[in-house]
Parts: structure tokens; sequence; C-alpha cells
């Protein structure tokens, strides 16, 4: 895939505040955008379908992959999410950052096909504090809260096929340090603008 911006994937196991901070970092970065997903889930209060996930049946998902309408799917606590190829590919094409947040099986797949891309994981600074954010969270009952802490062991083993760490214990901390991999990432020579290379032309001219 041809990208001009950059394709970042954000992971962490359910309730580790990832979409929290995608959002504060969505509110003070005007050049980054996030993928909404495809989901099987039930909506949850307060979401809406098309702003945090295009909400689809089993049926309506199984056809979105006949058509290869997905960059990547994956099973995830019983349902299915998955990845607009279109959407990101077109994103990246015009050169605008474009943020997944994705599971560690859908950040496999995407590795194999982006070549340059950043992926970040997010880590809650203990278990009990994790359960806590997902009681707190007041969206899930009790069964799928026990099978999502069951499950964030093996999500967590996954940490080490990840570029960065971020452990969310203070909030603002950890999205101060979130930001500061999107700042670095834009200071590589390879994604430079065009505007600075002229400076550095100028500056280089010698006139
Ligand atoms: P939350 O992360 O606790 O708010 O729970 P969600 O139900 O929103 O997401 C459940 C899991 O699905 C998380 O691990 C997400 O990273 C993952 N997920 C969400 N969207 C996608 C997607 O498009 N593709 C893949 N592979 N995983 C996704
Ligand atoms: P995820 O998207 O990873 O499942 P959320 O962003 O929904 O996680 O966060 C889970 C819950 O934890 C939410 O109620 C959120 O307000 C809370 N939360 C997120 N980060 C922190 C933090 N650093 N300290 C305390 N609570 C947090
Ligand atoms: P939730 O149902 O709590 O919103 O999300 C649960 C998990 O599904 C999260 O860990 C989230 O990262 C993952 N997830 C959400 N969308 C996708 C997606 O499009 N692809 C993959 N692979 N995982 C996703």
């Amino acid at each position: 895939m041809s990208t001009k911006g950059t394709l970042y994937i954000i992971s962490a196991p359910s309730g580790a505040g990832k979409t929290s901070l995608v959002s504060g970092l969505l509110e003070k970065d005007a050049q980054v955008r996030v993928s909404v997903s495809h989901t099987t889930r039930d909506m949850r209060p307060g979401e809406a379908d098309g702003v945090n996930y295009n909400f689809v049946t089993l049926a309506q998902f199984d056809a979105l992959i006949e058509q290869g309408n997905f960059l990547e799917y994956a099973e995830v606590f019983t349902n299915k999410y998955g990845t607009s190829r279109v959407w990101v590919e077109e994103q990246l094409a015009q050169g605008t950052d474009v943020i997944l947040e994705i599971d560690w099986q859908g950040a496999q797949q995407v590795r194999e096909l982006v070549a340059e891309t950043v992926s970040i994981f997010i880590l809650p600074p203990s278990r009990e504090e994790l359960r806590n954010r997902l009681t707190g969270r007041g969206q899930d009952g009790q069964e799928v809260i026990d099978l999502r802490m069951s499950e964030a062991i093996s999500e967590m083993q996954h940490y080490d096929e990840f570029d960065y760490v971020v452990i969310n214990d203070n909030f603002d901390q950890a999205l101060t340090e979130l930001q500061a991999i999107f700042v670095a990432q834009r200071q590589r020579l390879s994604k430079q603008r065009d505007g600075k290379r002229a400076l550095i032309a100028d500056l280089l001219s010698g006139n």
C-alpha cells in the first residue's frame, strides 16, 4: 500500500484507557484521524452508529469480508471487529495520519500489509486498576467484564510486538507520552513535509 501519511496502531487490553487517550489526542492534534471500525457487538449506552463503530449484524459482517472490504478483521471477545480498507487507504494516500484502535491480531495483519507502521501498546498500572476501570466505565455487565479480564492477560502478552509502550496510570502523563510519540514521528527526516525541504535547500544553498 502506498502511504504518504503514517499509520498508527494502538492496542491495549479492554479498559486500559485506549479510547480515552485517543480522544484526548485527537482534541489536540488536527493532523490525525481515527478509523471507525465495523463491529458485531451490541451498542453501548452513549455510543452512536457511525461514530464509535459501524454496528452491523454477523451476516452483514461476513458479506463485507466476502467483498474484500476489510484491511484486517479479527474475533475479539466473541464479537467480530474489522477495519475499512478503502477509508484507510484514501486517508493515507492524501497524506493524513490514521490511528487504528485494534487488537493484537489485527495489528499483526496490518504490519504484514503496510511497510511502515508505528505501533503503540497501552498498559494499565495494575490488574486491580484494570478491573476498577472496566467496572467504573459502567457499560458492560459482570459477565462481560469477567471475560475481558481473563482475555486481558493473553492480550498483554503481545506487548513486545509493539514499537512503544505507554503505561496509563496518571492520565495526563500518559497523554503527554502518547503525544510525544506523534510529535517525534513527524520530525523523522523521511516524514518532513515539502515546506521544510525547501527551507533546508535554502539553508544549504550558500547564496
Ligand atoms: P474497549 O476497547 O474496551 O472499549 O472495547 P471494544 O469493544 O470497543 O473493543 C474490543 C476489542 O476489539 C479491542 O481489543 C479493540 O482493540 C478491538 N478492536 C476494535 N476495533 C477493531 C478492528 O477494527 N479490528 C480489530 N482487529 N480489532 C478491533
Ligand atoms: P479502552 O478503550 O481501552 O477500553 P476506555 O478509554 O474506555 O478504555 O477507559 C476505560 C475506563 O477507564 C473509562 O471509564 C475511563 O474514563 C477510565 N480511565 C481511562 N484512563 C484512566 C486513568 N489514567 N485513570 C483513571 N481512569 C481512567
Ligand atoms: P470494545 O468492544 O470494548 O469497543 O473493543 C474491544 C476490543 O476490540 C478493543 O480492544 C479494540 O481494540 C478491539 N477492536 C475494535 N475495533 C477493532 C477492529 O476494527 N479490528 C480489530 N482487530 N480489533 C478491534
